[in-house]
């Protein structure tokens, strides 16, 4: 296949430049660099089958010749990002989303949505099953971003009815690993960054709150499989093991020796979601698919990857 990827210098879009590449398909990267970064791609140049075009999605996307799959993961994806680039973010899970399925059109090509957990908000049901419509807060902090992939999915699904556009749509749970930006703000950059340094742990609110942390290679799997399956609606693809802040704070400190701790902070934004699990039953069913990586596995693998980059910058 000849693939488009946008997003493709992000965290999880350059994690699927290599899966492509090593399936032997030949990819395109797309990324306007926002939050993308060139050096999550630096080691793919040299590769014939590897190409990288800096572009913004929601403008026009002009590719020559044929695209047999586009993958839409370009988006500021953590809170900070989109309290930063609010008009960005709508803007690109909007008008990136209409121009990218454009080009699926214009193809003949498959296209998968990457959307998100954020689409069932705030949620009032738990675990989140793909039927739950979400508790989602239009004009909070997060809105910009909940109801950019929102819209994004209701434009996907009326892209493949009326265009008949092969559509896939995958929401994706909190995911770590291996080229997470250090500064996006999200909890696990932020302690094991800070554990490393040997600082307290700054948890927000009472740490009461709730994730499931997936590890980012399950989640790749997840995604390969979706795009060659014949799921047309949505599937959930996350860890269902769940775990308090607090417990995840623990956690962090012991397996980086950090006897500093943790220290309360009041810094929850509005609609932070108290909870989050997917319920990943239908992902079992459709795609074979579950995690096998468990959080400890996944973080012995991430946390050395952490350190390197902390020495890159001198931080350390
Ligand atoms: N959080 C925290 N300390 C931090 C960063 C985040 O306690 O240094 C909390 C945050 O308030 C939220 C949870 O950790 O309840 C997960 O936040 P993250 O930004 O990783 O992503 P989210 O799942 O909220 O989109």
């Amino acid at each position: 296949m000849r693939v488009l990827i946008t997003g493709g210098a992000g965290f999880l879009g350059s994690h699927l430049c290599d899966r492509f590449l090593a399936e032997g398909h030949t990819v395109i990267a797309m990324d306007n660099l926002i939050t993308g970064n060139a050096d999550n791609i630096a080691h793919l140049a040299g590769n014939e089958r590897f190409t990288f075009i800096k572009h913004d999605v929601t403008n026009y996307i002009f590719i020559e010749g044929d695209v047999d799959a586009i993958l839409h993961f370009a988006s500021p994806a953590s809170p900070i990002d989109y309290l930063e680039l609010p008009i960005q973010t709508l803007k690109v899970g909007a008008l990136g989303t209409h121009k990218a399925l454009g080009l699926a059109k214009a193809k003949g090509a498959r296209f998968l949505l990457a959307s998100t957990s954020e689409v069932y908000g705030d949620p009032q049901v738990h675990p989140q099953q793909e039927t739950y419509y979400g508790h989602v807060n239009p004009i909070g902090p997060r809105g910009v971003y909940d109801e950019a992939k929102r819209f994004a999915e209701a434009i996907t699904m009326a892209y493949h009815t009326y265009h008949g556009v092969e559509t896939r749509i995958v929401r994706i749970f909190n995911t770590f690993g291996p080229r997470m930006r250090l500064r996006d703000g999200r909890v696990v950059p932020n302690f094991i960054a800070q554990a490393l340094r040997g600082e307290a742990l700054t948890i927000y609110g009472d740490g009461s709150q709730t994730r499931s942390f997936q590890y980012v290679d399950d989640l790749i799997e997840g995604i390969y499989r979706l795009l060659l399956s014949d799921e047309v609606e949505p599937v959930n693809i996350g860890n269902p093991g769940e775990f308090t802040i607090k417990e995840f704070a623990e956690i962090v400190n012991r397996l980086t020796d950090n006897p500093a701790g943790v220290v309360y902070k009041d810094l929850r934004t509005k609609d932070d979601p108290q909870v989050r699990q997917p319920d990943i039953a239908k992902a079992r069913r459709v795609l074979n698919w579950e995690p096998r990586t468990t959080l400890e596995e996944g973080l012995k693998k991430t946390i050395p990857w952490f350190r390197e980059e902390l020495g890159r910058r001198g931080e350390l």
